[in-house]
């Protein structure tokens, strides 16, 4: 899956389960390209994201978690801006 995953999508996924992680494409990859050092650049990892067949699984359990790293295609910051995003659109639907 390429291009930006929309946040409406990631609300209707079942994460009770954990098994997305075993498809995974970071699996096969040394663990510190999805953790870089501050300041550092994640775009290898983000590229393989982009690849990723469970990036959209990814992506969803990160968001509102305080996880570190490159998770679904996005840092740590993307998803703070994303979670907002999500938080603000929830309210303005219960205040409508
Ligand atoms: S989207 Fe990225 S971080 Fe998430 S499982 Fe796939 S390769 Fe790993």
């Amino acid at each position: 899956m390429n291009g930006p995953i929309g946040l409406d999508s990631l609300a209707s996924l079942d994460l009770t389960s954990l098994a997305w992680k075993e498809q995974g494409l970071c699996r096969e990859v040394d663990a510190d390209v999805f953790f870089p050092e501050r300041g550092q650049p994640s775009t290898e990892a983000k590229e393989i994201c982009m690849m990723c067949p469970v990036r959209t699984e990814c992506l969803e359990y990160a968001l509102g978690r305080t996880e570190h790293g490159v998770w679904g295609g996005t840092s740590e910051r993307q998803r703070q801006k994303m979670q907002g995003r999500r938080v603000r659109a929830h309210w303005n639907r219960a205040s409508a």
